[in-house]
């Protein structure tokens, strides 16, 4: 029992930042998905012994994972999410702050390797997020135009470039990793198609300071092209 002991006491001596969204009704979904419903079923205030609730869920809706195959129609990279490896959902990672590209910035290759610079380099299996403070503008239906229009992305070489490094997932605080408006969506290609997946509508990254420990599971849905997950990172105190 050493190990998990020793795992138990490091844990305890870090801080935990909340990385999700809540999940409720009308909250900012991609235009064309099914929306998230969250209906009362049976209830004591009702009659019944117990209170739960009919849940209707998009693979997308909130904080979720993109699994490989959510683009990648058929060769080795048409993972599903219940086919991803475990480890892949947590380990160390690197937040960029990208807040100053603003309304449908791009991010480079360039921006990437200035963070470097600055914070050190991304390593093989890093796990890296990126804040364009787009969760501030997070608000519910009919207030979500905002959020839900000219949010930035990554752009083709720092897709290309995490790609190279081996991360192990890319996560941003928008509905989608590649910016408004992308017909050609060239990091949803290059990073599903080299098995890494994307972390989507992350909530809290302002939060963070440049390297923590990530994680966040989605559910074991079979031939899932995402799920929603709880994203957490642990922190130094
Ligand atoms: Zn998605």
């Amino acid at each position: 029992l050493n190990k998990i002991n020793h795992l138990e006491d490091l844990l305890n001596q870090l801080q935990i930042v909340e990385l999700s969204h809540t999940l409720e009704e009308h909250i900012p979904i991609w235009p064309t998905h099914s929306k998230f419903l969250h209906t009362l079923w049976h209830s004591y205030w009702h009659g019944d012994v117990a209170i739960d609730h009919q849940l209707l869920i998009n693979e997308h809706n909130g904080t979720h994972i993109d699994a490989p195959a959510h683009f990648i129609k058929e060769g080795e990279s048409h993972i599903w999410i219940n086919e991803m490896p475990l480890r892949t959902f947590w380990g160390p990672c690197a937040v960029i702050d990208l807040s100053f590209l603003g309304k449908l910035g791009v991010v480079t290759e360039e921006h990437i390797r200035q963070w470097e610079q600055k914070h050190g380099d991304i390593k093989k299996d890093d796990i890296v997020l990126l804040y364009f403070g787009w969760s501030k503008l997070w608000r519910k239906r009919p207030e979500d135009y905002e959020f839900t229009h000219d949010w930035p992305g990554v752009g083709a070489s720092a897709a290309e470039y995490l790609v190279e490094k081996g991360v192990k997932m890319v996560g941003v605080d928008t509905l989608a990793i590649d910016v408004f408006g992308s017909t050609e969506n060239p990091a949803h290609y290059a990073l599903l198609g080299n098995k890494i997946s994307i972390i989507e509508n992350l909530n809290n990254l302002d939060q963070m300071p440049e390297r923590g420990y990530f994680a966040a599971l989605p559910l074991l849905i079979k031939e899932g092209s995402a799920s929603p997950v709880r994203a957490i990172a642990f922190v130094e105190k």
